[in-house]
């Protein structure tokens, strides 16, 4: 029986569970999807208790996206990003990738949004925010700038990317996406976002890593204000599609991604 989970220290109401037993059920396999949560001061016992215990991959979240780093073999991405989100067991070793990113390039995609030249504007430089800096840069985002409360993180975020530009959450700089990687609006303390609308109406589109609500305030603003939306619920179905084919080392059908979409939006 293929053992799979998510570690984190506080993981509440995850989809996860879901989205990958969906997928083991299309592919005709058996195997587990376990929550996991682990105290910080644990954090070095991690890998060898999934060592230990036969998992074959575990996803991970706060705080563990980079306090693991020292335990893993990380492939290039998440050299680049500084941050995991994905282990595999193999040979032995834990090897470690950023599916994350991965996510960030499908809901654009998906929502036909195009990267390659645009002017993005980042709301937050969380561990979130990384992955998501990695993704434009990749597609060939022409000018990518963090809006934050807390310039001190931007700041590091900024000598990991050089080419970034910092400002605060009242004065955005305007340009085609602002995307929203605070957990600003997320179910319970829904109704409120990061910034005004006279800030939202200076881009074209909007996009929220948050997915629950699948509208959050934010997205609300957006719409009523013109712009295209898109829900943070397709970056949580990308990223974890391509963790399903690390782990399998195998290809996913990309209508099975759809169907998980769709069953979910509906649930919400
Ligand atoms: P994180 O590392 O804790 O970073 C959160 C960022 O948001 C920090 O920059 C923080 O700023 C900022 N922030 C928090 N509250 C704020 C507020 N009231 N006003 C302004 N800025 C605020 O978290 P993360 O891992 O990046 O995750 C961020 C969000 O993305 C979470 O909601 C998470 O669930 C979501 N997420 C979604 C997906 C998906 O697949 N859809 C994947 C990953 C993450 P300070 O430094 O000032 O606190």
């Amino acid at each position: 029986m293929m053992k799979l989970g998510l570690i984190g220290k506080k993981l509440g109401h995850s989809l996860s569970p879901e989205i990958h037993g969906f997928l083991l059920k299309k592919q005709k396999l058996e195997g587990t999807y376990e929550l996991l949560e682990v105290p910080e001061e644990e954090t070095d016992q991690v890998i060898p208790e999934m060592i230990k215990n036969h998992y074959l991959g575990l996803n991970v979240t706060i705080p563990y996206k980079e306090t693991l780093l020292p335990y893993v073999v990380p492939d290039e991405d998440v050299k680049k990003i500084g941050a995991l989100n994905t282990l595999k067991y193999a040979g032995d070793k834990v090897y470690a990738y950023n599916t994350d990113y991965v996510g960030v390039l499908y809901m654009f995609e998906r929502a036909k949004v195009s990267l390659l030249g645009a002017k993005v504007t980042l709301l937050g430089a969380g561990g979130a925010a990384k992955a998501a800096v990695y993704a434009f840069e990749k597609a060939g985002a022409e000018k990518i700038t963090l809006a934050v409360r807390n310039q001190e993180k931007a700041k590091l975020l900024q000598k990991h990317f050089p080419e970034i530009e910092v400002c605060g959450l009242e004065e955005l700089p305007g340009g085609d996406i602002l995307f929203n990687t605070t957990p600003v609006g997320m179910y319970p303390a829904v109704g409120v976002s990061a910034v005004n609308v006279d800030n939202i109406s200076r881009y074209r589109v909007a996009a929220d890593m948050v997915y629950n609500p699948l509208e959050t305030e934010f997205l609300r603003l957006a719409k009523e204000a013109g712009l295209q939306t898109v829900s943070g619920l397709s970056m949580l179905v990308g990223q974890a599609v391509k963790a399903e084919e690390i782990w399998l080392d195998t290809t996913i059908e990309s209508e099975w991604g759809e169907e998980i979409i769709k069953f979910l939006e509906k649930r919400f």
